[in-house]
């Protein structure tokens, strides 16, 4: 095969080469007809399959076709199940080959910096390792079938806000132990077939361009020989791109870019060979999805609906149950409140909004297990208007329930991809309708739909707390099976539940400025930060409880033969009545680093069933990178010959066995580094700038200016002057206009207006194709600018 690639791509003239690199539209690569190479088609992702049916954008606002929807990210990392995720990537290419998509766009490996990120609820975790874990099992099963991932968004696109030009200043140590091994643990022997870099810059650079991040550290390092696919529209300087190890533009622009390559190539700024090498994974990808393609794929929608199922049982997190409120019992009478229970919420806004081949509502599903004994109130509006009837009738009816179940969550305008939310509260109405509860707080089960923590006043005093997430299309019978015991929940925390928004690590620096983004925290995201400067959360990461309980005994610790790694082995009993599963978490603590470093990291972790009284002896292994640290002035991972701890928990905060273990091959401890000084107590946030600086090894560089406009002024920026202002106008009405005008909730609207406003001005010409000139876009900046001469006569501007 890949001689006859070879020769394939010996055959292929430049022209053709070159328009092998960008799009042939939204969602196709060009064919080469040919040599027979068809044109294959890329979509969104992650939870389903989003096939747009007629206009094509990458916000979800066309209608796609109906695919199976499973629970988001956040809850699928909450399932702490390798195996599982795997089957939903066979589900989930099984949909594509059905509808002939060759690569679906995901997964996001994303690390949730910050519990406000808008697009927290499509990524997995704030822990590097478990996000590892599931992308690769994602990747795994999708790529079994044939069909190729595209693991996104690399590199640090952590918030929304100004994500198309925001340059993120971040440690090397910190890039190298939070932000990329999530990538790296993806990189073994099945890589995903494609890489979507994302819109943000790092280090001054965009990252389509940035040859550290793709060319440096993803191919050389990480040996990655896939496609890097720029996501839509993030392509800056095309000729740039190709040099550093970017392979594919999309969506197409037309011949604007195709051009620029061929210019290149026509005054030696680009060689063919450069090309060459960022072409040649193309073909590749189209030779590798060709097969797949003739074969007649069948999807049974049905089994993937049980499949949604399961996996929305395993991610709800059991967050509190105080005197076994739940399982409830169907000879109870239950009220049920909320108009979530009505019209759930159960997958987030923008480009991965799914068309549900069925969608099931919690109300219906729990009245099917537990017939007449249910009642119901709606409580609040789902607009989040306050309306103090619907508060006061379900606090009446609540008088005479046995049980309350309230659900609770995140409406759709707070969720989405484009912007971050703005605040960690539960919509107004809501926490109205919980104040009126209060009495009846003791039999009341509160449960939440949301893609990323909210604070929780209750949490103190309502009975008990269910963690649902947005669990996809059959997230409600999952929900009531949980509810009445017939599924023992074992979901667990993939993030920290703080107690406000304000305690989070990053918060002070987040989102920041609008085009620079200062990552202050270092290391210090998520329960690294909270378990080592002991700061008190809501609920910790790792934690889930269960309707039976589970006893971890007899831990021994040995070095397994292999230089530097080490097997963990203990016994796990079901000590409760009912089968149930425990998650098994192996963290990892260094005694006295030269550096500073969290008490405990997470680097091995296990999901175990267990009937009554079974008990089982579970063996980890840890292999000599989960002691190592990225040692700065040797540029690689190092381990010191010191005295660890090995914990065993079932959450960060409850660690249930710990032995210490001697690392006796490994490089001597070194002196603190003084420059790191603050660092070695993260309870002394916020760090100065002297402290910051001496974490980067240089001076915080200047943010770059609103003025004067260039070519990646963004819409939002542009509004400062009256010509941008009306080019802000028209740009909305437009795409409002192609995108169902009036008739836009609320969701959509919010996602529309960030479109709008996070747009630089150069996309104008990629996204119009070149039906808006370089040349019309120049002078408009230079009017901006109030640099008349140039605005009459032309002339570029600068693209920073
Ligand atoms: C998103 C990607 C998505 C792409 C295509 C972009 O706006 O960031 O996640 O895959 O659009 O829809």
């Amino acid at each position: 095969m890949t001689e006859s690639i070879d020769n394939l791509f010996k055959s292929l003239t430049v022209a053709e080469k070159a328009k092998l690199s960008t799009g042939k539209d939204f969602w196709h690569l060009h064919g080469v007809e040919r040599l027979g190479l068809p044109s294959i088609m890329v979509t969104d992702g992650p939870h389903g399959l989003r096939k747009q049916l007629g206009d094509s954008d990458h916000v979800g606002l066309s209608v796609s076709v109906p695919a199976t929807c499973f629970p988001t990210a956040s809850g699928l990392a909450a399932t702490w199940n390798v195996d599982l995720i795997e089957r939903v990537g066979v589900a989930l290419a099984r949909e594509c080959l059905a509808q002939q998509v060759s690569v679906l766009l995901g997964p996001g490996a994303n690390i949730k910096r910050h519990p406000l990120g808008g697009r927290n609820f499509e990524y997995f975790s704030e822990d590097p390792f478990l996000t590892g874990a599931m992308a690769s099992a994602w990747i795994r099963g999708l790529q079994s079938q044939n069909v190729g991932a595209s693991l996104k968004h690399y590199a640090l696109n952590n918030h929304e806000r100004g994500r198309m030009v925001v340059d993120v200043v971040v440690d090397e140590r910190t890039l190298r132990e939070i932000y990329l091994p999530g990538w790296e643990a993806c990189m073994g022997d099945e890589q995903p077939w494609t890489v979507m870099c994302a819109y943000n810059k790092f280090r001054g650079t965009y990252i389509s361009e940035n040859e550290y991040l793709l060319k440096t550290i993803l191919r050389d390092e990480w040996g990655f020989e896939g496609v890097v696919v720029t996501d839509w529209g993030a392509n800056h300087k095309r000729v740039e791109g190709v040099k550093s190890g970017q392979s594919l533009e999309m969506p197409g622009t037309g011949d604007v870019n195709t051009g620029k390559i061929l210019a290149a190539l026509g005054d030696n700024s680009l060689s063919e060979g450069q090309l060459d090498e960022s072409v040649r994974p193309v073909l590749n990808l189209i030779a590798r999805s060709a097969g797949a393609l003739d074969a007649e794929a069948s999807v049974d929608l049905a089994a993937n609906h049980d499949l949604a199922r399961l996996a929305a049982e395993e991610a709800c997190v059991l967050l509190k149950n105080d005197g076994g409120m739940l399982p409830l019992s169907t000879s109870q009478n239950v009220l049920v409140v909320g108009a979530l229970a009505q019209r759930t919420r159960y997958q987030g806004s923008g480009s991965s909004l799914i068309n549900p081949s069925h969608l099931e509502q919690p109300l219906d599903e729990i009245g099917a297990l537990a017939g007449d004994r249910i009642q119901f109130a709606e409580g609040y509006r789902l607009s989040g208007q306050e309306d103090v009837e619907l508060c006061d009738a379900a606090a009446a009816m609540a008088a005479d329930a046995e049980r309350i179940v309230v659900v609770i969550g995140l409406t759709p305008e707070y969720e989405s991809e484009g912007f971050d939310r703005t605040h960690m509260r539960l919509p107004f109405n809501q926490l109205q309708l919980m104040a009126a509860l209060e009495p009846y707080y003791d039999r009341t089960v509160v449960v939440l739909q949301n893609g990323a923590p909210v604070e929780l006043p209750f949490k103190d005093s309502a009975a008990a707390i269910l963690e649902a997430y947005l669990g996809g299309q059959a997230g409600a019978s999952a929900l009531a099976r949980i509810l009445y015991g017939r599924v023992n929940p074992s979901g667990k925390l993939a993030e920290t539940m703080p107690l406000t928004c304000e305690d989070t690590p990053s918060n002070r620096w987040f989102p920041g400025h609008y085009r620079q983004s200062q990552y202050r925290e270092g290391i210090w995201v998520g329960y690294r930060y909270f378990d080592t400067a002991e700061r008190r959360v809501a609920f910790p990461f790792g934690h889930g409880l269960s309707y039976t309980s589970f006893e971890l005994t007899d831990l021994s610790v040995n070095p397994n033969g292999v230089d530097g790694a080490v097997d963990v082995s203990l016994t796990v009993r079901n000590t409760g009545a009912r089968a149930g599963a425990e998650t098994i978490q192996v963290y990892v603590g260094q005694q006295n680093p030269s550096v500073p470093r969290p008490a405990r990291e997470l680097k091995a972790f296990r999901k175990v069933s267990l009937e009554p009284d079974e008990s089982r002896r579970v063996s980890l292994a840890l292999d000599r990178r989960a002691f190592a640290f990225w040692c700065v002035s040797e540029n690689r991972w190092v381990v010191e010959a010191d005295e660890f701890r090995i914990h065993i928990g079932v959450s960060v905060a409850d660690i249930r066995l710990s032995q210490a273990f001697r690392m006796q091959s490994g490089r001597p401890v070194a002196e603190p580094n003084a420059a790191l000084a603050a660092y070695f107590d993260p309870g002394s946030l916020p760090f100065d700038d002297a402290a910051f600086e001496g974490l980067l090894g240089h001076a915080i560089p200047e943010p770059l200016p609103v003025k004067p406009f260039q070519m990646n002024s963004t819409l939002r920026e542009l509004r400062a002057n009256w010509l941008g202002r009306l080019l802000h106008k028209q740009a909305t009405r437009r795409i409002a206009k192609v995108f169902g005008g009036d008739s836009l909730d609320e969701a959509h609207v919010g996602m529309l207006n960030a479109l709008v406003n996070e747009m630089p001005i150069r996309s104008l010409v990629m996204m119009s194709q070149g039906r808006v000139t370089e040349g019309a876009v120049h002078r408009l900046i230079h009017a901006m600018n109030h640099n008349w001469w140039r605005a009459l006569v032309g002339g570029p501007v600068r693209s920073e």
